[in-house]
């Protein structure tokens, strides 16, 4: 009944059917769990308690009749003094005039509105005869988009609760019921559309809440049990004492966070499990090298890995590294879109043979025409800005290698055992020795000639700096304009002194790699660019990043962006040319010249922004809550969390009649999760 058409309920038909389709409301379900966006106060206060400029609801006695002045065409004000307790307020309804002859002295009136303190005066928009007052103190208010009248709409609701009542049964085991003294589902999701008072109101979302977040982490659960027991994936057999001689061999000495994260990840590799981690890092915390260690270690057990990036620069980048990281101990080969004719069929012919022991590229990896011969390894780094699918495909092509995500992308602890819940999780929180923390300035563009100065000054001192311009989805050809201009403009200003190059999301592959060749190689000083250079690209000697109109990015991408700068021994330095109008804007900007630690950025950008913006809603695979706020309900996230885990991996659901429902909620999942609909 719950999850039959709308149209089951009574005097629902095809037209008005149509319409709750356009408010996504498909099943009486939809309807009921349809919740009000906000609600409104009537209750009745005394004056003491009144905020000013706020809406408000008082009752008093009318003390003089009304008086109606006219002015405009057909417009009216109608005042009257209200005697409210000893004190004698002013009420004024605009357009009202028509209502003279009930509003009489002597009258007792319940007027709602909004209350100016200072002229003691109340600005009405509804009232009500006689000492009863308003019918519903807490007015619910539906977004309807204007598609259904708001009554008509809390009468479907009404004839849909009763309709349905019975057949509401609750699904939540009697421990936890009485463990966190929860309302049963029936009475709060009543309490929801016809909240009796604030205090039922609450209870009743409180119980929801906990429903939503519960039943989302045992799905993620759920799902993660399930990939671990299905997948008896390749226990690897490295050669430890030779991963042992390459970690010796390494210019520097792991830290302790990288030595952690590389012991969870072998523990993994050498497991019946398949490998399903995310390995998180701010950037420069050294995650390649551990991932570098990995696909060693999957070499020496035999076995073939792949490194997957998001950009061709980072590939190229990652390749050069790789090569020189392990000379000529194994065999890598680049592989991005931009590979073609012989050279594309040689390095596919090699990765089908085995011959090649490493292929590092963009999402080209993943393409049906590539074949390995023993795929054991995947490496996915930036992994945020992939999306869902592409891990996917992986699947689908029916390759259970252990996989392993990276993220410079320093992701709120909220949102990590949120979207990431069904991985494990590896954190690198602590940096190589020797770093130096970028000093980091927020100026206005009217010292553009003192930055230029200054980057000049650290050019002569044998640094390089980039210079970056935002780029804007949509809009983007007048952006890269922008960095185009500014590159002319500097190149006239430095003249020969400081040589500069260019480098935008328009360019070919080829100039890209060209230009940042140059810059890599020192053959140029400055680095005029769009966001392109924002994802984990390496070159040490940089010591300036300058960000122009640093106010259109989100916190996060400034850290990225910063991120380019400040990885050698070196002081850098990060400049934000920025003017916020609002006091969000500066109070981000300041945030950004206070911190380095990208873990505290990100959370303060996840209240900033919300969870949707936070990756972007595309990227993030988020769910959408109909009640839960991630920030807010955090404690109950993590309750939540807790309790799944104990249902999963207990024997209760099998067991206890009282965990039926959830026994059969989690086959759902796990039945529709099989069939490719996660
Ligand atoms: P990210 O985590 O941002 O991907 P990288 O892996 O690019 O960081 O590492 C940044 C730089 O730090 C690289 O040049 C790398 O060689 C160096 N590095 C990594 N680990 C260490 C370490 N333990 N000590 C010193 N330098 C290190
Ligand atoms: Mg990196």
């Amino acid at each position: 009944m719950l999850d039959s058409r709308v149209t089951t309920i009574k005097g629902v038909g095809e037209a008005l059917e149509e319409k709750l389709n356009q408010l996504h409301i498909y099943t009486v379900r939809d309807l009921i769990y349809t919740f009000p966006s906000r609600y409104d106060h009537h209750q009745i206060l005394p004056l003491s308690e009144l905020i000013h400029e706020q809406k408000a609801t008082i009752q008093g006695t009318i003390v003089a009749d009304s008086l109606v002045s006219f002015f405009g065409k057909k417009k009216s004000r109608l005042t009257f003094p209200l005697q409210v307790g000893d004190v004698i307020v002013k009420v004024i309804m605009f357009n009202r005039h028509f209502l003279k002859t009930q509003l009489q002295a002597g009258k007792t009136v319940t007027v709602t509105g909004k209350w100016d303190q200072y002229r003691q005066q109340l600005t009405a928009e509804h009232h009500f005869l006689g000492e009863k007052g308003p019918d519903e103190p807490i007015e619910p208010v539906y977004l309807l988009k204007q598609v259904v009248p708001s009554k008509r709409f809390k009468k479907l609701i009404k004839q849909a609760l009763e309709q349905v009542e019975g057949q509401l049964d609750e699904f939540l085991p009697d421990t936890y019921m009485t463990k966190y003294k929860l309302i049963s589902l029936a009475y709060a999701l009543k309490q929801m559309h016809f909240p009796e008072s604030f205090k039922h109101l609450k209870q009743a979302k409180r119980r929801l809440v906990y429903d939503e977040l519960l039943l989302f982490q045992l799905k993620l659960q759920a799902i993660k049990k399930f990939n671990r027991e299905r997948t008896t994936g390749v226990k690897k057999q490295p050669d430890f004492e030779l991963v042992q001689q390459f970690i010796h061999a390494l210019p520097f000495t792991l830290t302790d966070a990288q030595m952690k994260a590389m012991k969870q990840i072998q523990a993994d590799l050498t497991s019946p499990y398949r490998m399903h981690r995310l390995l998180q890092g701010d950037v420069g915390s050294g995650k390649t090298i551990v991932a570098a260690i990995g696909i060693y270690l999957t070499h020496t057990a035999g076995s073939q890995s792949a490194l997957m990036v998001p950009t061709e620069i980072l590939a190229e980048q990652h390749y050069q590294g790789f090569c020189q990281l392990f000379k000529d101990t194994l065999h890598i080969e680049l592989l991005t879109g931009s590979v073609k004719g012989k050279k594309r069929r040689e390095i596919l012919a090699g990765l089908a043979s085995g011959e090649v022991d490493v292929v590092i590229g963009t999402h080209a990896l993943i393409q049906a025409e590539v074949d390995f011969d023993s795929l054991g390894f995947v490496v996915i780094d930036e992994q945020h800005r992939f999306g869902v699918n592409q891990r996917k495909v992986l699947r689908e092509k029916g390759m259970d290698p252990d996989v392993l995500f990276m993220t410079a992308t320093p992701i709120p602890r909220t949102l990590a055992i949120t979207s990431f819940g069904d991985m494990d999780v590896s954190i690198i929180d602590e940096m190589p020795v020797g770093r130096k923390p970028v000093e980091t300035f927020w100026v206005k563009d009217t010292m553009l000639d003192r930055i230029l100065a200054f980057i000049e000054k650290e050019v002569n001192k044998g640094h390089q700096a980039y210079i970056v311009t935002p780029l804007i989805e949509g809009s983007d050809k007048m952006d890269i304009q922008n960095a185009v201009d500014l590159y002319q403009q500097l190149a006239v200003y430095y003249d020969s002194r400081v040589l500069i190059g260019l480098l935008h999301g328009r360019m070919t592959n080829d100039e890209k790699d060209a230009v940042m060749k140059e810059f890599t190689e020192g053959k140029r000083d400055v680095l005029v660019s769009t966001t392109v250079i924002e994802v984990g690209v390496n070159v040490p000697n940089a010591t300036v990043m300058v960000i122009y109109d640093a106010e259109r990015f989100g916190l996060s991408q400034l850290h990225q962006l910063r991120g380019r700068v400040g990885r050698s021994d070196t002081q850098s330095y990060c400049i934000l040319i920025a003017d916020p109008k609002g006091d969000v804007g500066k109070e981000r900007m300041r945030v950004m010249t206070e911190t380095t630690n990208g873990f505290e950025l990100a959370e303060y950008d996840l209240k900033l922004r919300g969870p949707g913006d936070f990756f972007g809603k595309k990227q993030s695979g988020l769910p959408e809550f109909r009640l839960a706020d991630l920030v807010e309900d955090y404690r109950t996230l993590e309750t939540a969390r807790r309790d799944a885990t104990d249902i999963i991996y207990g024997d209760l659901l099998d067991n206890d009649l009282d965990y039926a429902p959830l026994k059969q909620h989690v086959e759902t999942i796990l039945k529709q999760y099989q069939q490719g609909f996660d």
